[in-house]
């Protein structure tokens, strides 16, 4: 897959806007193109399109791109939305400017360290699905009672929804989400995919992550294996 080009993203962003109204959603329902799997050349496109973020998954892969994040005086904001190890936070501190899988306190308490005042969400996980990530919904008050502590920017919330069962079967998660966002009178509530977008737009989201709805169908992203 090469040859993105702005004018295409820009079309693709436009349908993703109408599926947001659609769904009762307005222009406050940020859009995060999702660029994990494609080449730089998708980033540049979505920079073309007017996107002032994008969301990396893997934290080898969002190095190796680093030189289109910041070309000729326009710059994008990255959101880290994969997995992320401890040990990789030192490697991309300089490039990440919000950190949306948040999910134990170690992982905090090194972005604490390694990027004092850091943008972060914490990753809720309603569902108990393995290999997912998330800090289980049960946990999350402990969790924000100890980050909140700490020298970080907790934003709000993020989760991901299952990966079986259609749109619906998202509902009972995004509404748990938001109620927590709600509680914690957090800004940012995180949720909704390309194919759960509707769902995460009538349950309150303000971000929806979304990569195929814009670029197309990824390959198996090519870092998977050295950091899973
Ligand atoms: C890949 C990914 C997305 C985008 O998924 P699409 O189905 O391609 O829209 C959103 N959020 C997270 C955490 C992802 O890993």
């Amino acid at each position: 897959m090469t040859g993105f080009d702005a004018a295409d993203v820009g079309a693709a962003l436009a349908v993703v806007r109408d599926r947001i109204r659609a769904a009762g959603g307005d222009d406050s329902v940020s859009i995060l193109p999702v660029t994990k799997g494609f080449g730089p050349e998708a980033i540049e496109a979505a920079i073309g399109a007017g996107c002032s973020s994008i969301g990396e998954n893997y934290a080898q892969e969002l190095i190796a791109k680093r030189d289109v994040l910041d070309r000729g005086g326009r710059s994008v904001n990255v959101h880290f939305i994969g997995r992320l190890q401890t040990n990789k936070v030192r490697q991309l501190t300089d490039l990440v400017d919000v950190y949306e899988t948040v999910d134990r306190l170690r992982l905090a308490t090194e972005i604490a360290k390694r990027a004092p005042g850091a943008k972060i969400l914490i990753q809720v996980d309603t569902e108990g699905e393995l290999g997912k990530g998330g800090c289980p919904i049960g946990d999350l008050n402990t969790l924000v009672d100890n980050v909140v502590g700490l020298e970080l920017d907790l934003r709000g919330l993020m989760t991901v929804g299952p990966t079986i069962g259609g749109p619906e079967a998202a509902r009972d998660g995004f509404r748990q989400v938001r109620k927590a966002v709600d509680r914690l009178g957090l800004a940012v509530c995180s949720m909704g995919m390309t194919g759960d977008l509707e769902v995460a737009v009538q349950e309150r989201t303000t971000q929806i992550r979304v990569g195929t709805a814009l670029f197309g169908s990824r390959h198996v992203p090519i870092w998977r294996d050295q950091e899973r």
